[in-house]
């Protein structure tokens, strides 16, 4: 299956960068769970809190905006994953839990809508947590090249509410995964996902 970009080939590491000030046992978690990419994870905490694409009209930030700032002086061989705690919007859409540049080499995740919290429920530590890894696997997978998959159990699938979410896996169909291949440590195998590709 030929749906990775063949700049994407090149890819060595995951850089996650939070925006601002991020609860970093998240951040370590995320980093334990992105390790089924088979790539070298590392942190970058410079990045301040997105101001500059806050939408006052909206009262949300446009993650278009941001994805073009994290992309700024990417190095080739880097996957970036923006994390965020406000709340993201996209063109027309009321709101996005992410955006990723399919096949390219950015993507962001906003963790304000998988809180419970949002919504005045209680919030559930353990909950969050399966939520961010799903949304960070989905837009990692875009970045790969993936699109987004028809089987509602596939990580790919479009999530258009937190229902979705929940519904589906944190990991990737068989089509999905053969996309992603050169990248993932498949567990099920055993077998490394890097070793079929140079
Ligand atoms: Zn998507
Ligand atoms: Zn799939």
């Amino acid at each position: 299956m030929d749906i990775i970009g063949l700049k994407n080939k090149e890819k060595k590491r995951i850089v996650l960068v939070p925006l601002g000030d991020i609860n970093s046992d998240l951040i370590e978690e995320l980093k334990q769970d992105l390790c089924l990419f088979g790539l070298e994870i590392i942190v970058e905490l410079l990045e301040p809190e997105p101001a500059y694409a806050f939408d006052l009209s909206r009262r949300q930030y446009n993650s278009t905006m941001i994805l073009k700032r994290l992309k700024s002086g990417v190095l080739k061989e880097d996957l970036i994953l923006g994390i965020t705690m406000v709340d993201l919007f996209s063109k027309n859409l009321t709101f996005v839990f992410g955006e990723a540049e399919v096949g390219g080499d950015v993507a962001i995740i906003s963790l304000a809508r998988l809180d419970q919290g949002f919504y005045g429920m209680k919030n559930d530590g353990e909950l969050l947590s399966k939520r961010i890894k799903k949304e960070a696997v989905h837009e990692l997978g875009h970045v790969l090249g993936l699109k987004h998959c028809d089987d509602v159990h596939c990580v790919m699938y479009y999530s258009s509410d937190l229902v979705d979410t929940d519904n589906k896996k944190d990991d990737y169909c068989d089509v999905c995964t053969d996309g992603v291949a050169p990248f993932y440590v498949d567990e099920r195998d055993d077998i490394s996902g890097r070793s079929t590709e140079k």
